[in-house]
Formats: structure tokens, C-alpha cells, sequence
């Protein structure tokens, strides 16, 4: 087990090696740091996470570069041995009582936030999130938000549980203040969220469920037949339960890749199906080359509220890296015409960090959309997914280093502050760039809500097609159960009567 170049980690007193892991691995790489072997002797640097749980609550953490020997571990507070860096925190039941207190609660990442600071000085690396590493960190903020702290003090209570850096803290409480409106808790109200898994082709980075058209044209009609079961069968159930419907959100894949009949049997399915005139009624057309003059009509003529049209980037040759068969003046001229046809909420995602990209081709991407002045604006940071492409053929890619990413997002924030926008929606993912974020920006009055539910689980979402998630969210909001559909074409369509009635006992309860 001896080994000088492995960094130790031994905890005490709380149970949160996955936890501690999530983070160790944003400072180094897995092979690097081992969980201290018990009754084994050991050699190298160690990283001491120490929890006290009594009326207050301790924790400390501390690095030490270089300790050697059989159980030294355990033996430290007998010695003189001081650590080469270390912190601390302690808790108190009042404290956790106090207005905004809850986000102490957590003691993983508080003791979360010990490690951070103990690496940062060790490693000299930043973490933009701290201890946060769930996907969800407009949650904490909302807490405190609601408790009825201001901004300046959300910032102080986020920071303090979780070592995030000021400026991430911020970004939180306006996120949460944006949503604060659109979250209300209501076992009546649902979203409806409909999955049309095809695309013209699959982007390089794509982990989505996502099937190429040119492939799956000949399963196309049997999908949009199994899809108007599950719709109706999901109108019927909703109906007696008298659900009311507060969103659609037809995504994918790309559903603006079907054929036009298709796109307007799903539609009009939908309009038939169910109550949802006058509300948010979202198409994602993301793929320029799957729009034409006769979709959009069908949109129109569907009473959807709200597109996206996704540029990722308007450099050519990243277009091309990526997978993309279009233009940048294809999407310009998309634009264009969506505009014509009267869509006033049309939303434009990018992503920060695609390869090969530096600053100035994003800044040059931001530019032209601030020329084309969308309604919304998402902005993801590149996440090299498992299933994608992009994670099959890493070694052939040049990944944007962390303060380029962060630069690139920051520009984002800057360009869509420019156009009116303000952040209402954010989530984080795994193997993220930068441990950074993908975040909304829109229009005040404009911000998609099905976006924000979908983040923030305040109300159910009934998911329907290949490869969809529903989420069920208790009365009281505070318990969500999900339920999947299979992903593949082939068995969605097969598999559709079990998947229904699995369904169906969960909108029933
Ligand atoms: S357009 Fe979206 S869903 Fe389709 S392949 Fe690209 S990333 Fe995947």
C-alpha cells in the first residue's frame, strides 16, 4: 500500500466518502487520491476530514504532505504533527434556526465547502460552486430568499455553507428571484412535456435521446401513432382528475425534423387533447435546416407561443466540427422568417467551450446574435457526456481550458444583459467545463416556465414519447417520484400499454 504519490483521505464521524469523492475528483484525477486502508500502513500526503457531532457541530479538515507509517492516522492528535493547511467550522442548533439557517443543515456540504478551501490552497484551483456539485443550486438560495433575506445576505449564507465564490452566489439569488413567481406548489396544476427523438444528425456532443431521421423514417408514422395513445390516453386520465395544464414543451431530439404532416398530427393531437389555449406552448426548432416557410405556418396555426431556434455557435467551421449541416446564414435567415410570421418569444441556445472555439469566435457568436436580438437566451458550458461522440473520441479534441470557459460565459452574461435579458433559470451538470453552469437568460415576462418547473419540481410534469421523464410532485412539494419511458423507437412502441398503466397509477394517487 506504501506509495509517496498517492494523496490519503481519511474521514471521522461522518459518513460522505461518495460526497468527498465528487469533490477530489475536480482537483485531481481518480488514480491520484485513495480512502486511508484500514490497518495498513501508508505513505504520502493525507487529507484529514474530522466531524464532531455534538450540541454544536465541528468539522475540520486538514493536509498534511507527507506522512508515513503504520496507523498514523489514527494516532495524529497524540503527536505533534502539524498540518501543512487546515479549516474549520462549527455549527449551532440556533444558528440553523435563524432566517436562512436551513442551508447549514447539510453537514456534507458544509464539511463539503472545508475540503474546498483546504485544496484550493493546496492545488491553488478555484471552484466557482464550492461543495455544490448537485444539479440543482438555485434551491439553496430560494431557501434563504424565502426566509426573507436580502441578496447581500443570501450571498453571505451561501458562501459561507459552501465556499462558492461571491459572484456565483449572486447569480443564485437573481435566478431565484426570478422564479420565485412561477414556483407555487399546486397538486393541480401540471406541465406537459412531449419527446420527438429524431434529428437530421447527431451533434458531437449530443447524449440526448436523439435518432437520426434519415435512418428512422420508416418506424416515423408508427412513433406518432403510439405517441397519440399515450396523449390521449394521458388527456383522458388528466380530464377526470380535472388536472389543469400550465405549460407545453414539444422537445427532443428536434421536433421540427419531421416531415410537415407529422408535426401537424402531433400538434393538433395535442390542441384536441387537451385545455391549452392562451398558454406557454413551446416548439424547439432548433436545427435551422429542419425549418421551412410550412412548419412555421404549422406552429402558427397550433398556437405555439414559443420556439428556439439553437445556433450553438455561428462559426462555420465549428458548425462543422460539431456535426451540424447548416450555416450560419441558415440560421440568421430562420430567424428572419420566424420573425416575419409574427414569433415574438423566440429563444437562441449557444454553448461555451465548444472545440476548437477561443474567446473571440464566441464573442463573435455572441454578436451576431445580439444583431438578431432573440427573446431569450440559454447558455450552456460544454459537458463532455458519456454517451456522447465527443466522449468516444476525446483524445482527438482540444477541450477549452477553465478560465477560457469562464471568460466565454461571462461575455454571455455581459451580451445578454445588453439585450434586456436576466437570468431565471440555471442547472449544472456533470463533467461540466469549468465545474461551470448552464444558465437562462430572458426578457422579463418572458421566461419559459416550463423551464423553471422542470428545474425546480414545484409541480408535476406528465412526459410522454420515447425516452421521457415524468415527475410527480407530492401535495406538500416535497416528495418527487419519476417515471421513464424506454428510449428506443422500436420498444417505445411496443412496450407502450405497460408503460401507460405505470403511468396511470402514479396520476391517479
Ligand atoms: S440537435 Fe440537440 S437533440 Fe439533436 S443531435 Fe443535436 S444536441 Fe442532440
Amino acid at each position: 500500500m506504501s506509495d509517496p504519490t498517492r494523496l490519503w483521505i481519511a474521514i471521522d464521524g461522518i459518513d460522505m466518502e461518495y460526497e468527498a469523492w465528487l469533490l477530489l475528483r475536480l482537483f485531481f484525477k481518480d488514480d491520484y487520491f485513495m480512502f486511508y486502508p484500514e490497518n495498513e500502513s501508508i505513505s504520502g500526503s493525507v487529507l484529514f476530514i474530522k466531524v464532531k457531532n455534538e450540541d454544536i457541530w465541528q468539522c475540520k479538515v486538514e493536509y498534511y504532505s507527507h506522512l508515513e507509517g503504520y496507523d498514523v492516522v489514527r494516532n495524529l492528535s497524540s503527536t505533534r504533527i502539524q498540518p501543512d493547511y487546515s479549516s474549520s467550522v462549527t455549527v449551532s442548533e440556533s444558528e440553523i434556526n435563524q432566517p436562512g439557517g436551513r442551508v447549514l443543515k447539510s453537514k456534507k456540504i458544509l464539511a463539503g465547502a472545508l475540503i474546498v478551501e483546504v485544496l484550493s490552497k493546496v492545488t491553488g484551483k478555484q471552484l466557482p460552486y464550492g461543495s455544490l456539485t448537485g444539479v440543482r443550486p438555485v434551491k439553496l438560495a430560494m431557501g434563504c430568499i424565502r426566509d426573507g433575506l436580502s441578496k447581500e445576505d443570501t450571498i453571505k449564507m451561501l458562501v459561507k455553507a459552501t465556499a462558492m465564490n461571491r459572484d456565483k452566489a449572486g447569480l443564485l439569488s437573481d435566478v431565484a428571484n426570478a422564479e420565485i413567481p412561477y414556483t407555487k406548489t399546486d397538486a393541480r396544476s401540471i406541465h406537459l412535456y412531449v419527446g420527438i427523438p429524431f434529428c437530421t444528425s447527431k451533434c458531437l456532443y449530443c447524449s440526448f435521446t436523439s435518432y437520426p431521421t434519415g435512418v428512422f423514417k420508416p418506424l416515423i408514422p408508427d412513433y406518432i401513432k403510439a405517441l397519440e395513445k399515450e396523449i390521449r390516453f394521458v388527456g383522458q386520465i388528466t380530464k377526470n382528475k380535472n388536472l389543469t395544464v400550465r405549460s407545453v414543451y414539444v422537445g427532443g431530439g428536434t421536433p421540427t425534423s419531421l416531415d410537415s404532416y407529422s408535426l401537424n398530427r402531433v400538434l393538433e393531437i395535442l390542441n384536441e387533447t387537451f385545455h391549452i389555449k392562451n398558454i406557454e406552448f413551446t416548439v424547439e426548432a432548433g436545427r435551422p435546416d429542419t425549418i421551412t416557410e410550412e412548419k412555421l405556418k404549422i406552429l402558427k396555426n397550433n398556437d405555439i407561443t414559443r420556439i428556439s431556434i439553437n445556433p450553438q455557435t455561428m462559426n462555420a467551421a465549428t458548425l462543422k466540427t460539431i456535426g451540424r449541416n447548416h450555416t450560419p446564414g441558415d440560421i440568421s435567415n430562420k430567424f428572419l422568417m420566424a420573425r416575419e410570421m409574427g414569433f415574438n418569444n423566440i429563444n437562441m441556445d449557444i454553448i461555451a467551450g465548444l472545440p476548437n472555439e477561443d474567446e473571440e469566435m464566441f464573442e463573435y457568436t455572441l454578436e451576431r446574435i445580439e444583431e438578431m436580438a432573440p427573446d431569450s437566451l440559454t447558455v450552456h458550458t460544454m459537458a463532455v457526456k458519456r454517451a456522447s461522440r465527443l466522449h468516444e473520441n476525446i483524445n482527438s479534441f482540444q477541450l477549452t481550458s477553465d478560465n477560457v470557459v469562464e471568460a466565454m460565459t461571462e461575455a454571455a452574461r455581459r451580451s445578454a444583459e445588453k439585450m434586456g435579458m436576466r437570468p431565471y433559470y440555471l442547472y449544472r451538470q456533470k463533467n461540466i467545463l469549468a465545474n461551470l453552469e448552464n444558465t437562462g437568460y430572458a426578457k422579463p415576462g418572458l421566461e419559459c416556465i416550463y423551464n423553471i418547473n422542470s428545474m425546480e419540481e414545484f409541480q408535476t410534469i406528465i412526459a410522454m414519447g420515447a425516452g421521457a421523464i415524468s415527475k410527480f410532485v407530492s401535495h406538500d412539494g416535497k416528495k418527487i417520484e419519476r417515471t421513464y419511458n424506454v428510449k428506443e423507437v422500436a420498444q417505445y412502441i411496443e412496450r407502450l400499454d405497460e408503460m401507460l398503466e405505470r403511468k396511470k397509477a402514479f396520476i391517479l394517487r
